[in-house]
């Protein structure tokens, strides 16, 4: 009872964190933010999840993409919602990586595991609300997954103006990509 009656309690609340985001009822609260700080914050609020599969979590901040102009508690959501996909859908014992890096106009960060990866013609799906990749739906369906997660990332992501993509990785695995544009940033400098 206690089980079904926390799933049906995320169910309501990602839903009516849909509905709010659709209304465009969600601002954006911008600040500076520390990449490292929001990796250590994300990964410290899942340790219990994180330890209970005896993942590790490795980091790496690339020095040209310590910051970002953004609202930290969104971007924490959406990092929470993929390192806790990375920890479901992948075996014990394994090692998921953070990475942050900043390209020519825009930083990236990206969660990469080692686990049965996402079949190619459901990499731009599992974006869709309620989406879950048939191998995997028993598994989540265990783990009180809805399949909303994914669809929550993308909507906080798109309120930066930024995207968000899956691909597979060389040698197995998923890497899930959030690119958030770094012109805001860039305009704060006074240009000569
Ligand atoms: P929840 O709403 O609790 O997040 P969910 O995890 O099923 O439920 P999404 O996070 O939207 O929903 O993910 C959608 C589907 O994409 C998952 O059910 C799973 O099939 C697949 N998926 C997501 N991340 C991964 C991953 N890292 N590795 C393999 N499959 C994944
Ligand atoms: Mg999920």
């Amino acid at each position: 009872i206690a089980r079904n009656s926390g799933r049906m309690e995320r169910l309501v609340a990602d839903l009516l964190r849909l509905a709010r985001l659709d209304a465009g009822q969600e601002g954006l609260n911008l600040t500076v933010c520390s990449i490292e700080s929001l990796f250590a914050s994300v990964v410290s609020a899942l340790t219990p999840l994180i330890d209970a599969k005896e993942q590790r979590i490795e980091i790496a901040v690339h020095i040209s993409a310590e910051t970002i102009t953004a609202d930290s508690n969104k971007l924490h959501d959406a990092l929470s919602n993929l390192v806790e996909n990375a920890v479901h859908y992948t075996p014990s014992g394994t090692v998921i990586h953070l990475a942050a890096s900043c390209h020519k106009e825009s930083l990236e960060l990206s969660v990469a595991d080692r686990g049965p990866g996402v079949p190619d013609t459901d990499l731009t799906r599992i974006f869709e609300r309620f989406y879950r990749v048939d191998g995997s739906r028993a598994r989540a369906r265990d783990q009180g997954g809805t399949g909303l997660g994914l669809a929550i990332v993308k909507h906080l992501v798109g309120l930066h103006r930024g995207s968000v993509r899956a691909a597979n990785r060389e040698g197995g695995g998923t890497v899930i990509t959030i690119e958030l544009p770094v012109s805001g940033k860039r305009s704060e400098v006074p240009t000569s």
